[in-house]
C-alpha cells in the first residue's frame, strides 16, 4: 500500500472537489431539471460528475487506483442521454476545468474494478442519500479504502452538514463538513470549503448526549424498519433509559452524527426481504464512527465484513453505537430478534 498519509490526503482532495460539484448542482436544481426535462436528473448528473472528479483526482495523485464505485458510464454513453452527458460535463468542470466528454466517461469507468481485498481497493458512493440531495438536505460523498475485511482509510464530505454540532440537521449549511479517518489513528472533522475553521479531532470519549439516548436512522422508510427501531427504543425505555426524539437524515451523514457524539446510535434494521447492504454505503462512514469511539456491527453483533465483494454478504442490518450504550442496544436487538 502507498503511504497511507498520502492516500488520505488524495482522498480528502477528491471528496472536497466532488462536494464542490454536488453543491453547485444542488444550487441549480431547477435549471438542471429544466434542461434535461426530468425531475430526478440533477442527482444523476451530480452523481456521474462526482464519481468522475473523485476518480480523476485519485488517479492524478496516486497513479494506479483500484476503484469500486457505484456508477458506470453506460447511461451517459447512450446517444439518447446526450443532454445528461453535457450537463454532467458542465458540472464536473467546476472542479476539473480541462475535462472533456471522453475524459469524463473514462474517469467514470475507472470505478469498475473488481473488489480485491488482498491488494486493497477504494470504494466510492459519489452521492449517497440521493433523496436528501433532491430535497436540498443531507447527502454525502463517501470514499473508503478497504484492505482485508475492513475499511482502513475514509474520506467523507457532508456538504450540507454544519460543523456547529448544535445547528439543526435539517437546515443546509453553506460550508459543510468533511471527515477523515485512518484505522488506529482516529478521525478528524474539517470544513468542506477551504479556509475557515481549523480541523478538529473527534473525541472518542463517552456519549456527550445529556438529553437521553438519541438514535439516528433513515428518512426513507424502505431503507430501515421503523417498527423494529421503535421496539428497540421501547425495550431501552423498559430498561430505564430516557429516549430523545430520533434524528432522521439521509446518507452516511448518520455515521458522522454518531462520530460527533450528537447521536448515540445509528440503527439500520432490515425490513422483510433481506436486503444486502452495499460496501460503498458503509465503508467510509463506519470507519469514521469507529475511529471516533463507536462500534459498528450487524444485528447479531458480528463485525462488518467488507471482503466479500460489493455487498456485505455475511451481515444483516447495521448497528453503530457509542458507549455507554453498546451492550444495552445489542441486548435490546437480541430480544427483538427472539420475539
Ligand atoms: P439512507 O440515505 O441511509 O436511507 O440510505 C441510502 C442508501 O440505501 C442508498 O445508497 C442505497 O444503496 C441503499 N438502499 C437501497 N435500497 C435499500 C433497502 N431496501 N434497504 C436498505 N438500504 C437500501
Ligand atoms: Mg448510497
Amino acid at each position: 500500500m502507498t503511504d497511507p498519509a498520502r492516500m488520505l490526503e488524495a482522498a480528502h482532495e477528491a471528496v472536497r472537489l466532488a462536494a464542490h460539484v454536488c453543491r453547485d448542482v444542488q444550487r441549480r436544481l431547477d435549471d438542471v431539471r429544466a434542461i434535461t426535462k426530468d425531475d430526478d436528473s440533477p442527482v444523476t448528473v451530480a452523481d456521474f460528475a462526482s464519481q468522475a472528479v473523485v476518480a480523476h483526482v485519485l488517479r492524478e495523485r496516486l497513479g494506479e487506483i483500484p476503484l469500486v464505485a457505484e456508477e458506470t458510464s453506460a447511461f451517459l454513453r447512450d446517444p439518447d442521454h446526450r443532454t445528461q452527458l453535457g450537463a454532467a460535463l458542465e458540472a464536473a468542470r467546476i472542479s476539473w476545468p480541462e475535462a472533456t466528454e471522453q475524459s469524463l466517461l473514462d474517469a467514470i469507468d475507472l470505478g469498475d474494478a473488481e473488489p480485491d481485498p488482498e491488494g486493497g481497493f477504494w470504494t466510492l458512493d459519489p452521492i449517497d442519500g440521493t433523496k436528501g440531495f433532491l430535497r436540498g438536505q443531507q447527502y454525502a460523498v463517501a470514499l473508503g479504502f478497504v484492505r482485508g475485511r475492513e475499511p482502513v482509510l475514509a474520506a467523507m464530505a457532508c456538504p450540507n452538514l454544519s460543523r456547529n454540532h448544535a445547528a439543526s440537521l435539517e437546515t443546509p449549511d453553506p460550508v459543510g463538513s468533511v471527515y477523515l479517518a485512518e484505522r488506529g489513528s482516529g478521525a478528524t472533522e474539517h470544513d468542506a470549503l477551504e479556509g475557515a475553521e481549523p480541523p478538529t479531532r473527534l473525541d472518542p470519549g463517552a456519549s456527550r448526549s445529556d438529553v437521553g439516548f438519541v438514535v439516528t436512522a433513515s428518512v426513507e422508510k424502505k431503507h430501515t424498519s421503523r417498527g423494529d427501531t421503535d421496539r428497540v427504543l421501547e425495550l431501552l425505555t423498559e430498561g430505564g433509559a430516557e429516549i430523545a426524539p430520533p434524528a432522521r437524515l439521509d446518507s452516511q451523514c448518520k455515521y458522522a452524527v454518531v462520530a460527533r457524539g450528537q447521536a448515540d446510535a445509528y440503527l439500520r434494521l432490515p425490513r422483510k426481504g433481506g436486503y444486502v447492504e452495499r460496501i460503498w454505503d458503509h465503508a467510509a462512514g463506519s470507519l469514521i464512527a469507529t475511529e471516533s469511539g463507536a462500534r459498528a456491527v450487524d444485528l447479531a453483533g458480528e463485525p462488518l465484513d467488507f471482503s466479500l465483494g460489493r455487498g456485505l454478504e455475511s451481515n444483516r442490518g447495521i448497528v453503530a453505537v457509542r458507549e455507554p450504550w453498546f451492550d444495552r442496544v445489542l441486548d435490546a436487538i437480541g430480544r427483538l430478534r427472539r420475539e
